[in-house]
């Protein structure tokens, strides 16, 4: 093992910086020589990467996005652009490539492997949809982004007595809904994985006015509904006055939080160790707090889970 590339693929998520840096910092403490791709999967394809030293990698730990950028690539999935992208790998001598993304990217990373690429993929994606690790880099970040909107929010929505909707993303998951709505005190969470009629959201407000609420927050992750669907029904069903606010991508940057980045730390170091052993085909994350490796195959069959007495409890908590 001599030289190792990295690359960020599909959605940002604050640390993927962090990481980078961590997989070149470490790379280099092990003797190897460590090369960037640009873009993503279609920077392999397109044969765009660069060298990477000590000192490329200075002064980004605190930052969000990827220096590296990131990118969807479609050409990557063709026969044409995967053979482009194993020949550049090829024509470079690049024994081995961390692979920084969520599950698509692990997809091609595992292709990539079968073709004999050595491969590690490190969960970057603010959704934290990869079930067979705790945590996934960005979405502390994520959800602390989200609680700060929440609690800004809030204080408008008390001197107005206003009812607020706020839509927060997570595709197919609704774990950054759950722990912002927990953390801020959302009387509802409306998320994909369990079933909360829009009408006993209602009603939740309604009991609420009785007992001298002045305001309410829910929470609404966009995999479960749009929030404006949400607020025309609550302010029909209500008569209350109601707004909406959409968080979008502000949650996708900023600022990586102190754990974001140490996560970023010590699973792009794992990835390195890992390649240095000669492995491949796998994915690192978060367990029981601790940096382990699984087959990107078995990760990505993990069943999706849920944290639901978290979400039982936050709701008898906003009672
Ligand atoms: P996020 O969770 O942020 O969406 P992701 O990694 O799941 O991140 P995708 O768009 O699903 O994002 O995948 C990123 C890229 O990985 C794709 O654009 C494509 O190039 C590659 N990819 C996805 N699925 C496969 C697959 N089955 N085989 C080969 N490559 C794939």
């Amino acid at each position: 093992m001599r030289r190792i590339a990295v690359l960020t693929s599909g959605g940002d998520a604050p640390g993927m910086n962090a990481a980078i840096r961590a997989v070149v910092r470490k790379g280099l403490n092990a003797g190897l020589c460590i090369i960037g791709v640009r873009r993503g999967y279609a920077g392999l394809v397109a044969d765009d990467m660069v060298g990477l030293d000590a000192g490329s990698v200075a002064d980004i730990i605190h930052r969000g996005g990827t220096v590296l950028r990131t990118a969807r690539s479609q050409e990557f999935m063709t026969d044409d652009g995967f053979n482009k992208a194993l020949a550049a790998l090829s024509a470079r001598n690049i024994d081995g490539l961390v692979v920084i993304g969520g599950d698509g990217s692990f997809r091609g990373a595992q292709k990539l492997y079968e073709h004999g690429v050595l491969t590690v993929g490190i969960p970057g994606t603010i959704d934290n949809d990869i079930p067979a690790f705790e945590e996934t880099i960005g979405f502390d970040t994520a959800v602390n982004t989200a609680v700060q909107a929440i609690d800004r929010i809030r204080d408008t929505a008390t001197s107005h007595e206003r009812t607020f909707i706020i839509e927060v993303m997570g595709r197919g998951a609704g774990h950054i809904a759950l722990e912002a709505g927990l953390a801020a005190g959302a009387e509802s969470i409306i998320v994909p994985e369990e079933r909360l009629e829009w009408q006993e959201v209602c009603d939740r407000i309604k009991r609420g006015h009785l007992r001298g609420k002045l305001h309410t927050i829910i929470v609404v992750c966009e995999g479960a509904g749009k929030g404006f669907e949400v607020g025309d029904f609550v302010a029909g069903c209500t008569g209350f006055d109601t707004r909406v606010t959409v968080l979008g991508h502000v949650q996708r940057g900023g600022t990586p939080t102190a754990r974001d980045r140490v996560i970023a730390s010590k699973l792009g170091a794992l990835a390195v160790d890992l390649l240095v052993a000669g492995q491949g085909g796998v994915v690192v994350g978060i367990k029981n707090g601790q940096a382990i490796s699984l087959p990107i195959n078995e990760a990505l069959r993990s069943v999706p889970s849920f944290d639901r007495d978290a979400y039982k409890l936050a709701a008898i908590l906003a009672q």
